[in-house]
Formats: structure tokens, C-alpha cells, sequence
């Protein structure tokens, strides 16, 4: 899976860009908030925006869906004809917007509450921000491998028995049952969290414990009460990520009020020492 940070500042764009981040996984292609010039920095920089799949909105708030609009009548203009899937609270916005703009999209836009399919599942958790807001885990499913190392030092080569085993059935070898259980190596899935714009809260350290990268809501310096303005400081971030006990932390939504923000990253360390300042355009890849 691979991370690409193509927005990560918040609230007025800086010379970070409005919140979008984009996670692909073999050909699938997510969309997490879509701050307005979402589609102009993708399409300025390589980035296929008739590749993604799914889109999903954080809240409701500008900065996160501005682009929203724009990016579909683009996908229109260039005739997709793929089905878009959305999640979020966007439906009456964009109706809206297509119908005072004189558009209608020429593919299909499926609403959805969560989505799953054989390799991956993106599910929304509760947020704590000023209005009605939601984050997202997007996880791969675990995958069973056989164990042929195992296998093969008990003299196991017949495919027909492995292909048994694989489907998770008990075959009998040389008289002795095999039990698929003892055979197959469980590989775990990669996990990502993405808050969008939240204060520290414990229904976001409950959702996100242990995944590999959470991307989290980081708008200010210890200067700010940020809580009062349903964000998060640098230091909420790194606490919310070493409660829940995450792989990494990528500081994101930075305020354009700091105009040199590795600070930020070395406050977050303090607290949680993999935390890292992600650059616009630049991407983070997760390996198994
Ligand atoms: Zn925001
Ligand atoms: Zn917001």
C-alpha cells in the first residue's frame, strides 16, 4: 500500500495544500478529503484521477470537500464510465452543485456507508470535531498462506494435497491425517487510519489501535487551545498515537500560521518517536 500526502495542510491553504490523500493498493485507489485544488496538484503531478475508486469525505467543512465538485465534473469531462464510489455526507451537497452547474455525471455514484470486497474494507469511526465528522481505517483482510517451508521437511510435494490444505480441508497422507490449521501461516493485513479534523478523544484511540500508519489531525503547536477548536496540537497527535499504540504517525492538517513547521515533528517525538512531518506530494509505502 502506498500513502501519498497531496494536501497536508488545513483550514486556509498555505504553501501546504488544502487536506487530500490518496492510498492505492494494487490498482484500487482511495481518495481520503478533497480540499479544493486536490485534482489540479494530482493532475500537475502524475497523479491519475480517473483511477480512483472510492472517495471519502471527512466532514463537511471547505477545506476537506471544495474539490469534490470540480474532481467529478473533471471524471465527466474525460468520460469515465467506471462506477465512483462515496462515502460521506456529500450527496445533497453534490446534487447541488451538478445542478446549478448544468452536470450530470456520465457514470454512476454509489453512496455508500462503508465497503468491503475481497481484499479490503474501509470502515468509518467517530471523530470529535465541531460539527458532524467521521475518520476511516482502511484495512486489508488477512491473507492465509500455506506453510510450504513446513511442507516440504515432512516430504509434502503432491499439489493436489497442498491445494486441499490451502482450502482449509483435512486430508489423509500416508496415513496420517493432516489438519489445514497446522499448515497455514496467517499474514496480517495492513492497516491505515485517517482522522481528518478531530481533538484528542477516546473514540479515535479506541479505532486506531495498533494500525501501521495514522495519519492524524496535528493543526497546531502547544500554543493554541486547540481542543476549543475541535483540533488537535502536535502533542495531542503523538499522545492519541503511543495510547493507541500505532506503527507511525504522520503529522498532517498544519496550520499555515507556522511558516517553519519541523518543530512540529520533533515536539511530536517527545511524546511518540515515530512521528513524522510529511512534505506535500511526497508518499510513505507500506510493506507487508
Ligand atoms: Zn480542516
Ligand atoms: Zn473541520
Amino acid at each position: 500500500m502506498e500513502v501519498y500526502f497531496i494536501g497536508t495542510g488545513g483550514g486556509a491553504p498555505s504553501k501546504r495544500g488544502l487536506p487530500a490523500f490518496l492510498v492505492r493498493r494494487q490498482g484500487f485507489n482511495v481518495l481520503l478529503d478533497c480540499g479544493e485544488g486536490t485534482q489540479i496538484t494530482m493532475i500537475n503531478h502524475g497523479l491519475n484521477i480517473m483511477a480512483i475508486n472510492l472517495i471519502a469525505i471527512t466532514h463537511l467543512h471547505a477545506d476537506h470537500v471544495l474539490g469534490l465538485p470540480s474532481l467529478i465534473q473533471t471524471m465527466g469531462m474525460y468520460s469515465r464510465k467506471e462506477k465512483l464510489y462515496i462515502i460521506g455526507d456529500v450527496k445533497d451537497l453534490l446534487n447541488k452543485v451538478f445542478e446549478e452547474t448544468y452536470f450530470e455525471p456520465p457514470f454512476k455514484i454509489e453512496y455508500v456507508d462503508s465497503y468491503e470486497d475481497n481484499e479490503l474494507k474501509i470502515t468509518p469511526f467517530k471523530t470529535c470535531h465541531v460539527v458532524k465528522s467521521q475518520g476511516y481505517l482502511i484495512e486489508e483482510k488477512d491473507k492465509k498462506n500455506i506453510d510450504i517451508e513446513k511442507l516440504t521437511k515432512e516430504g509434502i510435494k503432491d499439489w493436489r494435497i497442498i491445494r486441499q490444505l490451502k482450502a482449509g480441508k483435512e486430508v489423509i497422507f500416508n496415513g496420517r491425517k493432516l489438519y489445514p490449521e497446522d499448515y497455514l501461516i496467517t499474514k496480517k493485513g495492513i492497516r491505515i487510519a485517517y482522522t481528518g479534523d478531530t481533538a484528542i478523544c477516546d473514540s479515535v484511540i479506541n479505532s486506531v489501535k495498533g494500525v501501521d500508519l495514522l495519519i492524524h489531525d496535528s493543526t497546531f503547536l502547544d500554543d493554541i487551545n486547540a481542543k476549543e477548536y475541535g483540533h488537535s496540537t502536535v502533542t495531542d497527535a503523538a499522545t492519541v498515537a503511543k495510547e493507541a499504540g500505532v506503527k507511525r504517525l504522520a503529522l498532517v492538517h498544519i496550520s499555515g500560521r507556522y511558516k517553519d513547521a519541523k518543530i512540529m515533528e520533533e515536539i511530536a517525538k517527545r511524546t511518540f518517536w515515530k512521528s513524522f512531518l510529511p512534505d506535500d506530494l511526497s508518499y510513505y509505502i507500506l510493506k507487508d
